[in-house]
């Protein structure tokens, strides 16, 4: 007998005909079909009648910051802030509220808020001039701090941080305010109410030292259980995440056990380039203890380079008016290693790339490794894929190298705005940037994400911007895709690249009732309007995880 029947709806299956209705047992789908038939075996199972509106199988959002995401909802977010009043303003209600935080922490600041100039710490002490104070980019790939804040890191003459990140230094010998990439701004990040343990798996990989008390652990839980119900509001019922230590695979396998997790979710171990590669064993280690449907761990996370914006994303050739093209994290000969060794343990692999010449030398490692090791089933990833060489476009189907992707990522999504010819691209590299469909049109895998925090992890949105997108000057290529393909790269093709075909992202019998019910029906919905879709009900393992 069925716990939950699904019926009237439009279900998209991904597996032949679209049906009506679905009935699930035991955290199992064990039947689809229509409403008729599907009625008659309900018997006591509680009905969801989805009215007409399109039933999927549950998002999966395959690059996500779990911890990060959850942590920042708390934190004011100053996403279209423009200039030092409209800064001020937001931060005053703020700080009033939080009377007792070492640091007073933002997150989304706008690289352009102060226009063309970067921002200073002066710029903020004028908003905050008593207080402690740093703001996050939404790519978490710089942190800007006033006065206070750097005084408090002891940042403010400096700091040498290795390859990569950089305390910016003014004339007058003192830090700008801004501090580019992990190492420059972790000092920042231990004073936030988090001590930036959110951010530990995502910078470091390291786990927090010393072991959190039971006091942190319930702080760190409340807030990641505040992430999964926002994460279930929005359909999810899977996660990839990106970063990752044991920290974070001890705290979702508590919280499994006491009810709070709602979606399953994958943690990665992230080596870092300063790491000897021998580190990966650690990833082994992972996978070994943590073997649940729920939680588990099987691939290590990269960074291969840092972000267009702050031109630390690793090009071919120089940016615009510099005769900078920045560096990788790893060199080449350790990346090709860390690849083989990781490939060798049949690991998944997924590494951060968006400059052209990061995404070459991801693919050459990746190349390295089937040359080492034969080629198999690895379903290695590259992250963001921002830009591309189209000598490279091709490499992605012979390698079987899958391009992780994130529509809002790209100004066509609409959520940042669009650049101009030669300011941080050349007119020639706008006809391959952000090449989703052209990707995929050569027939590799392509799959979708948020990279959750740095867009929100709201997945109508991200498929709005792959269908629709804005509309933006012609030297933006066009990459919309049709709503299947969108719908079917945020669920079949996530549950492919957690080689997890088999068990979920179809409605079919014998599959996972991982499930979400939309409030509407998608098909009939102007393109330009799916990001307004909201889902009805969310399950998860069978269980109601969301409903309205
Ligand atoms: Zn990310």
């Amino acid at each position: 007998m069925p716990d939950i029947v699904i019926l009237n709806g439009r279900v998209i299956t991904f597996d032949g005909p679209d049906a009506e209705a679905l009935a699930i047992e035991d955290g199992m789908i064990t039947a689809v079909g229509s409403t008729a038939d599907i009625r008659d075996m309900a018997g006591t199972a509680r009905v969801i009648d989805a009215q007409g509106g399109t039933v999927l199988p549950g998002f999966i959002d395959s690059h996500v910051h779990l911890f990060g995401g959850s942590a920042e909802l708390d934190f004011l977010n100053l996403h279209g802030l423009k200039g030092a009043q409209q800064l001020a303003a937001a931060l005053r209600p703020y700080a009033a509220e939080r009377p007792d935080d070492t640091l007073l922490f933002a997150c989304s600041i706008d690289y352009a808020l102060m226009g063309d100039r970067p921002i200073t710490r002066h710029d903020l002490d004028a908003a905050i001039p008593d207080r402690p104070f740093a703001a996050s980019t939404a790519d978490h790939h710089t942190v800007y701090a006033n006065t206070r804040a750097l005084e408090m890191a002891g940042l403010m003459h400096g700091a040498d941080c290795g390859v990569g990140s950089e305390v910016v230094m003014g004339a007058d010998g003192l830090a700008t305010g801004e501090l580019l990439e992990p190492a420059a701004f972790e000092p920042i990040l231990k004073m936030t109410t988090f001590g930036g343990r959110d951010m530990l798996g995502m910078l470091t990989g390291a786990d927090p030292v010393p072991a959190p008390d039971r006091q942190t652990r319930a702080i760190d839980k409340a807030a990641i259980a505040k992430g999964f119900q926002h994460c279930a509001r929005h359909g999810i019922t899977g996660l990839h995440n990106m970063d990752g230590n044991f920290y974070q695979l001890e705290l979702l396998s508590e919280m499994e056990a006491e009810g709070t997790l709602l979606c399953r979710t994958e943690i990665p171990m992230h080596l870092k380039h300063t790491d000897p590669v021998e580190r990966i064993d650690e990833a082994a280690e992972m996978r070994a203890r943590y073997t649940g449907d729920m939680v588990w761990s099987n691939r290590v996370k990269m960074f291969q380079d840092g972000v267009l914006d702050s031109r630390t994303a690793y090009m071919l050739e120089p940016y615009p008016g510099t005769d900078s093209r920045s560096e990788p994290l790893f060199s080449d000969a350790q990346f090709k290693q860390a690849c083989i060794r990781a490939d060798a343990m049949g690991l998944q692999i997924a590494v951060h790339a968006i400059g052209d010449a990061a995404v070459r030398q991801t693919l050459d490692g990746y190349e390295a490794a089937q040359k080492a090791n034969g080629a198999r089933d690895s379903r290695h990833r590259i992250e963001h894929v921002e830009t591309i060489h189209p000598d490279d476009i091709p490499r992605f189907k012979q390698l079987g190298v899958v391009a992780s992707m994130q529509p809002l990522h790209s100004p066509r999504g609409g959520f940042f705005p669009p650049y101009e010819p030669n300011d941080l691209l050349h007119p020639h590299q706008f006809k391959t940037a952000f090449p989703w469909r052209t990707i995929r049109d050569t027939g590799a895998a392509l799959v979708f994400s948020t990279d959750w925090p740095v867009v929100p992890v709201d997945v109508m949105p991200s498929i709005q911007g792959a269908v629709a997108g804005i509309e933006l000057p012609d030297y933006w290529p066009d990459q919309r895709l049709t709503l299947r393909d969108a719908l079917a790269a945020y669920t079949r093709d996530n549950a492919w690249v957690e080689f997890n075909e088999d068990r979920k992202g179809r409605l079919r019998p014998g599959m996972m009732a991982d499930v979400v019910v939309m409030g509407s029906d998608l098909d009939a919905m102007p393109p330009d309007q799916l990001g307004n879709a909201m889902p009805a009900v969310t399950i998860c393992a069978g269980r109601i995880t969301f409903e309205t």
